[in-house]
């Protein structure tokens, strides 16, 4: 913990016996994955990568150079020309293999993911069971994609829709869900029949690099790369590069940005998957209990690093006490502890130093503004990047804290009188990620649901996904949909052929 850092009451549970997560042995090679190998890199530097429990070392990782982007794009250009021509069959096969590779391999994954990330085991067993889950999907959703169905549409004239691979897509992945993340892109930009060339965030590369070493087998060599590095070097090369046909990016929206601009040079298409700040609007007649128990998960899950948690509440002023106490109730049954304490563990460290910095420096602006720390509000005692799962009463209308993203374990609740001002102030945030609407009044959860802008809209509930539904945002959350068959589409393109019948 730093000396900035105001500490406020409540404990980490830490590990009481002396067994690590996960045997030394067992950490993939801190290598490039390139054309089906592990191997070093064009520089000698390397990134530490830190345990945010303990602030230990846990290994060494190649930071690359735009000379190993290079390298890694040239292989995926050559895997491109046979992988694109696989038929959708063969590559269903190969996403059902990486499935049962990663299912047999779920344990282990989770273990990574939580050393990595110091997030509970039960996060990090849920986004490996949802990364086996979304190959599974794409395997099926790449054989029954559908289009216009072939015929006359102008005089003497066949026409006939194709929908071809893009080609070589770079990818660019963020640190709160490492391996999922990574997943959401990987599955369906195989099934379409691309490859890739991917940069995990340069502090968790490990479950991603663990990923390339257990399919290495089952993937032609050259169609996933895996460059390990910074962003402004290796991401910001993919985004520039002639040989790239799309760059994916899933993280801030400075960095979506970035990318962004760079990609209008070779004017590359573009995929952006950026932060969130999402709405929970709850009026008067709501069930505030199921509200409450709700937000439990969905304000804190994975320690609130999460783009789609409902982290700033907006209730009506008539119940918003009984709200309030109900919410403070729930996240203060919250057990905060590192991944090895316990399989009831639900709150992990922010994952690193300076993001823990970060969220400590939001709450103490929000307080200095006048908002209310009903619960928490501060850093939590010892080693590691704990933050207290805080609830801010009382936040005044448009403080900082209601309209930037935290990222971190912060619910803020704001109240409003009428229906027009929760919709309007639930809109008033740059992003359009997610939302949720609280009402036992099925007409008033349609029409507010129908206003608010963001690409997922919850009625009476917060946070639950579908693999079969997509996911993406609008407004600064970016453009471009993950899961589902709407990444199919994004991750192709059609072409239009046109015979003409009478020669
Ligand atoms: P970040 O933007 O700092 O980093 C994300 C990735 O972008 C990293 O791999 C980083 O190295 C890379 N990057 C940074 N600068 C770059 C540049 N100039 N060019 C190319 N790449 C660059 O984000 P983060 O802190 O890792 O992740 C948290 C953010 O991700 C939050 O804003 C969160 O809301 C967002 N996120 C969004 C979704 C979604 O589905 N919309 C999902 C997860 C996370």
């Amino acid at each position: 913990m730093t000396s900035t850092a105001t500490t406020t009451s409540g404990t980490v549970r830490r590990a009481t016996e002396p067994t690590p997560i996960l045997a030394i042995d067992k950490l993939p090679p801190g290598q490039h994955f390139i054309s089906g190998e592990f191997r070093a890199g064009a520089g000698n530097e390397s990134q530490a990568i830190v345990d945010p429990c303990t602030e230990a070392v846990i290994c060494e990782v190649a930071q690359g150079t735009a000379a190993d982007a290079d390298a890694a794009v040239g292989a995926a250009l050559e895997a491109k020309e046979s992988w694109s021509r696989t038929l959708p069959k063969q590559r269903a096969e190969i996403l059902l293999a990486i499935a049962d590779r990663l299912a047999d391999n779920a344990d282990l994954l989770s273990r990574l993911e939580a050393l990595n990330t110091g997030k509970p085991l039960m996060v990090a067993e849920d986004d490996v069971a949802s990364s086996i889950d979304s190959f599974r999907f794409m395997a099926g959703a790449a054989r029954v994609t559908t289009s216009l169905a072939a015929g006359e549409y102008a005089e003497d004239h066949l026409s006939v829709i194709l929908r071809e691979p893009l080609g070589v897509v770079g990818v660019v992945t963020p640190w709160n869900y490492p391996l999922l993340m990574a997943v959401w892109k990987i599955a369906p930009i195989l099934a379409a029949g691309n490859t890739i060339v991917l940069k995990p965030s340069e502090q968790t590369p490990l479950t991603t690099l663990k990923f390339a070493e257990l399919t290495a087998d089952l993937l032609p060599p050259g169609v996933l790369n895996i460059v390990t590095g910074l962003g402004p070097v290796i991401g910001a090369r993919l985004a520039e590069h002639p040989d790239v046909d799309m760059i994916a990016l899933t993280g801030s929206v400075n960095s979506g940005r970035a990318v962004a601009r760079v990609a209008s040079e070779t004017v590359k298409r573009v995929h952006l998957e950026l932060g969130g700040k999402a709405p929970v609007v709850i009026f008067a007649d709501a069930d505030l209990a199921a509200a409450a128990e709700s937000l439990r998960v969905a304000g804190y899950w994975n320690s609130g690093q999460e783009c789609g948690a409902g982290c700033r509440v907006l209730v009506h002023e008539s119940v918003a006490d009984r709200f309030t106490q109900l919410l403070v109730e729930q996240v203060s049954t919250l057990v905060v502890g590192e991944p090895t304490a316990g399989a009831d563990v639900e709150i992990g460290p922010m994952i690193s130093k300076a993001h823990f910095e970060r969220v400590l420096g939001h709450l103490e602006r929000a307080q200095a503004s006048g908002a209310k720390a009903v619960l928490g509000g501060g850093a939590l005692e010892g080693s590691g990047y704990f933050v207290a799962p805080t609830v801010l009463a009382d936040v005044p209308e448009d403080a900082a804290c209601t309209l930037e993203e935290i990222f971190g374990p912060v619910v803020t609740v704001e109240t409003f009188s009428t229906e027009n001002e929760a919709v309007t102030r639930a809109n008033q945030v740059p992003y359009g990620l997610a939302a949720s609407v609280w009402t036992l009044n099925p007409q008033l959860g349609h029409d507010v649901a129908s206003r608010l802008e963001a690409g997922t809209v919850w009625v009476n509930s917060h946070l639950v996904l579908a693999t079969e539904m997509p996911w993406g945002g609008f407004k600064s959350s970016g453009y471009g949909r993950d899961l589902s068959a709407y990444a199919l589409d994004d991750y192709s393109r059609t072409k239009h052929v046109m015979h003409n019948k009478a020669r």
